[in-house]
């Protein structure tokens, strides 16, 4: 039974990466400082025999050494994950994204992991010409979260250059589903939108909304983080998306017709640090990961409309 070590597991992705990881036999243990992440996302995986929770920091050396021993995979989630927020506090997000990362990462190598799989961004290509976003194109982080996020994929992947370890990046973009955390200034885009229409009140977009996002169902992500520690590929940053373009206008219009209401957005200005289109190639996760996103955008989006209409 392999063991995973998994940072950010009161988080959203990190919660639901868990659950599957205990379905396919995992052990799973769990890190998370519950900041920007939920005791209530523990809620089912505590009742799981194989998974035990650590209330940590990630930048805590001796701790993540300890939690590093004897296991096989880590999945880095745990981040400060804003765009927005990093804007407004940027050493927090720093501190936590680049310094919490080094000390994961070395953690994993002291303790002979095999494989570290890193929560990366599509920030990181902020608004570079050209798309889909390939991974050949030079980054250009615009925010002090795409810039540590860019940082945490260089790392891992000297790490792997340096150490006898296998590191893999995985770029998500725009990742939502079940269990997404709605409320709060930072909150994103879909599951804020979905509460705000279910409870007939009219979403803010910022900007003209003809801004574009490559929509990640969470199942996707969380198969490509397994297929990444289970796979031989090392070294690499890859793309994580659904490989489609939707407009934040458009969005409004699908979460309307699921709904069957009509309800019109306001505008307000554009934020800065926010990039203005994303879309993901997917040919180098294919190759590498042999990712496939098997869940698309409408299917996630009704799945993830019906989760908070019924919650
Ligand atoms: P989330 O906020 O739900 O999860 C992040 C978790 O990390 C939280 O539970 C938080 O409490 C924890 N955390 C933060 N700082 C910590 C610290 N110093 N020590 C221990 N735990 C800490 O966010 P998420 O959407 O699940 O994001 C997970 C990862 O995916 C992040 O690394 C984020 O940057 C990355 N990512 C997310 C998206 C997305 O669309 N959700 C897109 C690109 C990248």
């Amino acid at each position: 039974m392999p063991t995973a070590l998994v940072t950010g597991a009161a988080g959203f992705i990190g919660s639901s990466l868990s659950e599957t990881l205990l379905e396919r036999g995992y052990r799973v243990r769990g890190a998370d400082n519950i900041t920007t992440g939920h005791r209530s996302n523990l809620q089912s995986l505590e009742d799981r025999d194989e998974f035990e929770f650590y209330e940590v920091d990630i930048r805590d050396e001796p701790a993540m050494n300890d939690l590093a021993e004897g296991v096989d995979y880590v999945f880095h989630q745990a981040a400060v994950p804003s765009v927005p927020r990093s804007v407004d506090d940027p050493i927090t997000t720093t501190d936590a994204n680049c310094t919490g990362t080094a000390t994961v990462l070395d953690a994993a190598r002291r303790a002979n992991v095999d494989t570290v799989v890193v929560a990366s961004s599509s920030s990181v290509y902020g608004s570079s010409t050209g798309l889909p976003k390939v991974e050949s194109m030079t980054p250009n982080p615009e925010s002090p979260y795409a810039l540590s996020k860019y940082y945490t994929e260089k790392l891992a992947i000297q790490f792997s250059d340096l150490y006898d370890i296998d590191t893999v990046a995985l770029r998500y973009f725009n990742v939502f589903g079940p269990g997404q955390d709605p409320n709060g200034e930072y909150a994103a885009v879909i599951p804020k939108f979905i509460q705000l229409m279910t409870d007939g009140n009219c979403p803010v977009i910022y900007g003209d909304g003809e801004q574009s996002r490559d929509f990640t169902f969470i199942d996707n992500v969380v198969e490509a983080n397994i297929q990444a520690a289970e796979g031989s590929a090392t070294g690499v940053a890859v793309n994580i998306g659904c490989g489609g373009q939707v407009t934040v206008n458009e969005l409004v219009d699908h979460i309307n017709s699921i709904l069957d209401t009509e309800i019109d957005p306001a505008y307000d200005d554009p934020r800065p640090g926010d990039v203005r289109h994303s879309h993901a190639d997917l040919e180098l996760a294919r190759e590498e990961i042999e990712y496939e996103p098997k869940v698309d955008f409408q299917e996630g989006l009704e799945r993830t409309v019906r989760y908070f209409e019924n919650i």
